[in-house]
């Protein structure tokens, strides 16, 4: 028996409308940032325009001091190629024409989370990097698709695993998607492998973070000794793209949006 009471916090419309708002934020921080991505720019350069949005917004980031080997010291994480995920911002790394970076942002507004990430090319980007980026993002709308009433995790996780694994790449076993409301992760946990039929039944009012995090090479991953920045174990490129979506009576309902 599924407890939806101690796993799934079920949102009501008006809930939903207030994670639409923090979605939006979230969008613009993406917007911003993606404008800056460009030879010579800072990952610091990045965060710092990401918490003025942020603040202007009366927002916060939920990734600031978020609880792990030391609290985290920034308000997006932000990787580089190899880097999967939770790359800490630093005003000594620099980006460079052809690097793949990866953005994720989170914000808090009116007492819920929005959630996504994006990831993007430095200037341009060879065709074996563009079609990483394009694996990735296919892999997120397929796992959209399948954020539907009546559904369960296991088919949308399924669905990106199926998408990202017939063309070649692999996805991690180790970090997932995850429900999103009032807590930056809240149940259910969606990997992005699986299999259809399984996993919680899917209703309206039902907020998931799909975050499907690919590699190139292997779905092993190592974390740095900043004990932070999860790298593919092979060194290969990586990319990760996320969106938060609300189940509805009918299409998925993409939270993380202008
Ligand atoms: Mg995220
Ligand atoms: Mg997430």
């Amino acid at each position: 028996m599924i407890d939806w009471a101690r796993q799934i916090h079920v949102k009501n419309p008006a809930e939903i409308e207030i994670m639409q708002e923090a979605g939006r934020i979230n969008a613009t921080v993406h917007a911003t940032v993606r404008e800056l991505l460009k030879p010579g720019v800072t990952t610091a350069d990045l965060n710092a325009a990401a918490e003025e949005v942020l603040r202007k917004h009366n927002a916060v980031s939920p990734f600031k001091n978020y609880p792990g080997p030391y609290p985290y010291p920034a308000s997006i994480t932000v990787c580089i190629n190899e880097e999967l995920v939770h790359g800490i911002p630093s005003k000594k790394r620099k980006m460079k024409e052809g690097d793949i970076v990866s953005i994720d942002c989170g914000t808090v507004f009116g007492g819920f989370v929005a959630d996504s990430a994006f990831s993007a090319g430095v200037g341009k980007l060879s065709t074996a990097s563009q079609k990483l980026l394009d694996v990735t993002e296919g892999a997120l709308k397929a796992g959209i698709d399948k954020m539907r009433a009546g559904n369960r995790t296991g088919d949308v996780s399924a669905a990106i695993q199926k998408y990202v694994e017939s063309r070649g790449f692999y996805v991690t076993r180790e970090y997932t998607g995850h429900g999103v409301g009032r807590q930056m992760h809240e149940g259910p946990q969606v990997p992005n492998y699986g299999t259809p039929g399984r996993g919680l039944l899917l209703r309206p009012g039902v907020t998931i973070a799909l975050e499907p995090m690919v590699l190139v090479g292997t779905e092993k991953t190592k974390v740095l000794a900043d004990q932070w920045t999860v790298i593919s174990a092979d060194k290969s490129l990586t990319a990760h793209f996320e969106h938060s979506i609300a189940v509805t009576e009918g299409e998925p309902l993409i939270l993380t949006v202008l």
